[in-house]
């Protein structure tokens, strides 16, 4: 008999609908399930600026010596200032880390290990990996309803109401642009009040940044982070590179601190080092070696922002000829059109979800989640047509 007595993992629902769709043999078949950035031919390639940073570092890396855990320190810094401008990036700590999620999970055994902090609230719905990351970190998980997905609207009464509930220390989950699954953000006024709430009440904002340039811009899609560093003393943000630089599989990312003062901002980041090092060491180097090389060089760096410009406004145009295309079939959908970044999700019953993707060959996530990269400009017409038919 095995020493091992567990019982399998439920398999991951985006992974079986993978399968289903490699195996689907219809030709008209649309995967709209998978968050990554695709272009007009369903193509994930690597940006030609990664690809110029690259040959670079192999003809002229020295050496593959160990960095340790904190991992390239000329990334965090070069990514502290293209995120949060030169005045903020100095207030910040940063570690490199392995993508944002190894960020998420350095940032919840940080609130795990420090004596006042230990509660997390995550407005929902949200990023389908959030509440085990945290969970895994053994973080009490409180949740309110931040979305309301029939309105297709950000809701800051419910934001707001939960958090009379909060206690000093709590931390608070919010994602600084183009929110997954929805993409819904709050707006300018909304941000400012969210801000000036962790002020009043103490609260510890953990933003989430992955992808930072694919809503309105690089500053734009960085405003609400900055607008929070600016308003509370203590802050953490879990920073992506992975959709931004498209370089998903080198794990990409940083945590940054922020904190009222230089001694507990060390004490966190010495703090933060060393449950990395118990953890995977350091991070692994590529990825951000090549983000490092792109943001000091001009020329890579305007290559790396026409690149990722190709890649907002392909996700805008898609928005709105799908919103457009809707409409024609009097499907009032150009919310669409007004959210941001790559995911949308639609108010959908199990049913219509399974329909779409058993008589029409569309593939979603099973709670409604599109990933508006996933379309071509050409299938946009069939998924209108085929939302009316199954919303009806
Ligand atoms: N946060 C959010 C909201 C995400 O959608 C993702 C990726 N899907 C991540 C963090 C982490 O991405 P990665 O670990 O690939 O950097």
């Amino acid at each position: 008999m095995s020493t091992f007595l567990m019982q399998p993992c439920p398999d991951d629902p985006i992974l079986s609908l993978i399968g289903m769709f490699r195996d689907d043999p219809r030709s008209t078949k649309i995967d709209l399930s998978v968050g990554v950035f695709r272009n007009e031919e369903g193509q994930t390639p690597v940006l030609h600026a990664v690809k110029q940073a690259e040959s670079h570092l192999v003809a002229t890396q020295p050496t593959k010596t160990y960095l340790g855990p904190v991992g390239n320190t000329a990334f965090t810094a070069a990514v502290a200032r293209m995120a949060f401008g030169e005045a903020r990036a100095q207030r910040l700590s940063g570690l490199q880390t392995p993508g944002g999620t190894g960020a998420l999970r350095v940032a919840a055994d940080l609130l795990a290990r420090n004596a006042n902090t230990g509660r997390i609230w995550i407005g929902l719905p949200t990023w389908s990996n959030h509440i085990p990351v945290f969970e895994a970190a053994g973080l009490e998980i409180l949740t309110y309803g931040a979305i309301d997905i029939a309105a297709q609207r950000f809701d800051l009464d419910a934001l707001q109401a939960a958090l009379a509930a909060a206690r000093p220390g709590d931390a608070v989950l919010l994602q600084g642009c183009c929110h997954n699954p929805t993409g819904i953000d709050p707006d300018s006024a909304q941000w400012a009040a969210i801000a000036a709430l962790l002020e009043e009440k103490g609260l510890l904002p953990l933003i989430d940044l992955a992808y930072q340039g694919l809503g309105r811009g690089i500053s734009e899609d960085g405003e609400a982070a900055g607008r929070v560093l600016d308003t509370v003393p203590d802050a953490l943000v879990a920073y992506s590179c992975n959709k931004n630089f498209g370089l998903y599989r080198e794990r990409v990312g940083a945590l940054f601190i922020q904190a009222e003062n230089a001694a507990a901002r060390q004490a966190a980041a010495s703090n933060a080092a060393d449950l990395v090092r118990a953890n995977y060491s350091m991070p692994p180097d590529h990825g951000a070696a090549v983000v490092a090389c792109i943001l000091g060089d001009a020329q890579l760096t305007q290559d790396w922002k026409a690149e990722l410009e190709a890649m907002r406004t392909r996700l805008a145009t898609i928005r709105n000829a799908l919103a457009e295309a809707c409409s024609t079939h009097g499907l009032a959908l150009e919310a669409i059109a007004r959210q941001r970044g790559m995911f949308s999700r639609l108010a959908l019953a199990p049913s219509a979800i399974s329909a779409l993707r058993e008589e029409h060959a569309i593939y979603m996530a099973p709670d409604g989640r599109i990933n508006l990269a996933g379309l071509a400009m050409a299938d946009v017409a069939r998924l209108a047509a085929a939302l009316a038919r199954e919303c009806a």
